[in-house]
């Protein structure tokens, strides 16, 4: 960790006001760490606008017009006070109305034409920005649905949503509230400087003293400033964490009465982001009120400097015209300094917002392995393609040091039925996950159809599979949209997989039949129907390979013979690694997987593998013993 990064650590710690610590219940460590954000590096960095550029550059035609737009603005602005100087000098102090006539027409065309350069500038600005903000949430998305999964293992959901929504939203601010035209500010300060000076130098001095009071304010600022920018950044990450989190989890937290103590955690994350957006507030109010207070000190001398030096020398030195244009452009040259002290605090924020996103990005090792011809070129199989599923020697990790497979041999020919039993931990779903290769080996080779998983481009190889998990999950829509998942919805190809699975009359009765709308997470659907659901999906699907983690949960009968109904049915004429739980499903198997400890402990059918009374038999006994009894004299 950089030096800078453990002092930000340091500044946000101290940050915390006492009181919130005291009021509200901590959540626990390991939860904490869990929704914390890493602590990040430097303020404004060249280097993170370098990688904004390729996504601004696609809009670089709106970019520029707005940029080319502000020095003509600044050039407008600058020249009011002077017409105002002209019209007032040569036409009222004159008594000539013809200039004031003339004086007032320049003036009314200047200010219409800036306002105009002024809208076109802004919202080709804001255009740019939003397309370009459009183009890097959808990077972000594709980047995460492509991620490894064992990145988000240990990722928040919340965090990952606050990514591609506040965070980007914060790089957005870069355009819409226009931290851009800070370009724009520095070249009308100049030109205001210039015509100032030009006017008349004494009085320009005075308002040019203020300026090292300023700056060592808005250093003073900006450094507080920055912090609270990046504190919200991470405290906004770690309320949506918590949010997803217990929106998830709200049944499990209602079935403990856990309610109120979520509410103080909830609370305890809810302080801590409001505290840091009050930290934000108020520096940016301090900002204001300073430059404000410096501006009205700055006419109050020139006024009295000018007063004074007229009551001396008897005469005003400068004259009527000279002195009004003069203190409009001391008004003037607080503007750009209040809009850039302003616009350095949004850089902030966006910089704060662009180094979560870019980080994110940058994760180590979570896109996955490329494959090894990924093309698109089919590659030869190298294997047996009478086998539709071939394990040899693979060994696997979810963390270094703890093996969780530890040289697995297994072979599913096709048209096969292979039930996987074994303990709890025992390495079942693992060998699922890595034969559709959602994780990557560590050694040994996984073949499908006679092919190396790696010489498949990944979405081919996933075609070869229906998946059907132990927790069914549905996504938001309708149970059509669930069957046919994703997919253009062919209705009739819906309907002929739930009629295969003995479903369709189920769910026809049902309200609103296969429209019915079918909430997160498969709300308004038992587990039972969730399951059979799933089965539609496979059948839709039709691949040749199916992966089936037989569901433990218990269902009333009336289901369980559907499932079972529905399990032959999208089991008919397919080769079939099953996690399996059922005995039916065991028996039926043309081979049994035992695993134990990451390994296979033994192969063989249910009846080879009692007569063997190993590993299998004593399994069989303590999960099916009782349940065997009365069928004994089968
Ligand atoms: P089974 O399906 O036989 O119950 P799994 O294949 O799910 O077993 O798990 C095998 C081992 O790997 C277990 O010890 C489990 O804790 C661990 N494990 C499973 N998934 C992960 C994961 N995503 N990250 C880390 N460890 C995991």
């Amino acid at each position: 960790m950089s030096a800078q990064a453990s002092k930000l650590e340091e500044s946000t710690e101290k940050n915390t006001p006492k009181n919130a610590a005291k009021s509200v219940v901590a959540p626990p460590r390991g939860k904490r760490s869990f929704h914390d954000e890493d602590p990040l590096g430097k303020a404004v960095d060249m280097q993170l606008m370098k990688r904004l550029v390729p996504f601004v550059r696609p809009h670089a035609r709106s970019l520029v017009l707005s940029m080319i737009l502000l020095p003509v603005t600044a050039v407008l602005v600058t020249s009011r006070p002077r017409i105002m100087k002209w019209g007032l000098d040569q036409g009222v102090l004159a008594h000539d109305t013809s200039v004031i006539d003339k004086a007032a027409l320049v003036y009314l065309v200047v200010v219409v034409v800036e306002y105009v350069a002024r809208f076109v500038q802004m919202y080709s600005m804001q255009l740019a920005g939003a397309r370009a903000m459009a183009d890097l949430r959808s990077t972000v998305f594709r980047f995460l649905q492509k991620g490894k999964l064992g990145f988000f293992d240990d990722q928040p959901v919340g965090r990952l949503v606050t990514r591609v929504t506040n965070d980007v939203d914060a790089i957005n601010e870069l355009f819409a509230s226009g931290a851009l035209n800070a370009v724009g500010d520095l070249l009308s300060l100049v030109l205001i400087v210039v015509m100032m000076t030009q006017l008349e130098w004494h009085l320009s001095a005075i308002a040019l003293l203020t300026l090292p009071i300023l700056a060592l304010a808005a250093n003073w600022i900006r450094r507080r400033a920055r912090d609270a920018f990046r504190d919200i950044r991470a405290r906004t990450a770690r309320l949506n964490s918590y949010m997803g989190e217990q929106v998830q989890g709200v049944a499990v937290t209602q079935a403990y009465g856990r309610e109120e103590a979520c509410q103080r955690e909830f609370d305890g994350e809810n302080e801590g982001y409001r505290e840091a957006n009050n930290r934000a507030i108020l520096y940016d109010a301090m900002l204001d009120a300073i430059v404000e207070g410096v501006s009205i000190v700055c006419v109050a001398m020139i006024l009295w400097f000018v007063g004074f030096r007229g009551a001396k020398w008897g005469a005003a030195v400068v004259t009527f015209g000279t002195f009004v244009a003069f203190l409009q452009y001391v008004e003037q040259f607080f503007v750009p300094i209040r809009d850039l002290t302003a616009r350095y605090t949004l850089l902030q924020s966006a910089m704060a917002g662009a180094e979560r996103v870019f980080k994110l990005l940058d994760t180590p090792g979570i896109e996955d392995a490329p494959d090894a011809k990924s093309a698109g070129l089919s590659v030869a199989p190298t294997g047996d393609t009478e086998l539709a599923v071939e394990l040899s020697g693979v060994t696997f990790s979810y963390k270094k040091g703890t093996p969780t497979l530890a040289g697995v041999d297994l072979v599913a020919r096709k048209g096969e039925r292979i039930a996987i039993v074994g303990a709890t931990g025992a390495g079942k779903s693992t060998i699922a996950s890595l034969v559709l290769r959602l994780y990557e080996r560590d050694g040994g080779v996984i073949r499908v159809l006679g092919r190396d998983v790696r010489d498949y481009p990944r979405d081919e190889l996933r075609r070869q599979f229906a998946v059907v998990p132990q927790d069914v999950y549905l996504f938001s829509g309708t149970v059509a949209s669930n069957v046919a998942m994703g997919e253009d919805i062919d209705l009739e190809r819906v309907r002929a997989a739930l009629r295969r699975i003995g479903a369709l009359e189920f769910f026809e009765a049902r309200p609103g039949g296969l429209e019915a709308s079918v909430g997160e997470r498969g709300g308004g659907l038992s587990t039972g129907e969730r399951q059979l659901v799933a089965f539609a999906r496979a059948l839709y699907r039709d691949p040749p390979v199916l992966v089936l983690d037989e569901a433990t949960a218990s269902v009333d009968s009336d289901t369980e013979a559907r499932l079972q109904t529905a399990l032959h049915a999208v089991l008919e004429n397919r080769t079939s690694l099953v996690i399996a739980h059922r005995l039916s499903t065991i028996r039926e198997a043309d081979r049994v997987v035992v695993m134990h400890r990451g390994r296979v402990a033994e192969t063989g059918t249910h009846e080879e593998l009692l007569t063997q009374d190993g590993l299998y038999a004593r399994l069989y006994r303590l999960q099916f013993g009782r349940e065997e009894k009365p069928a004994d004299g089968e």
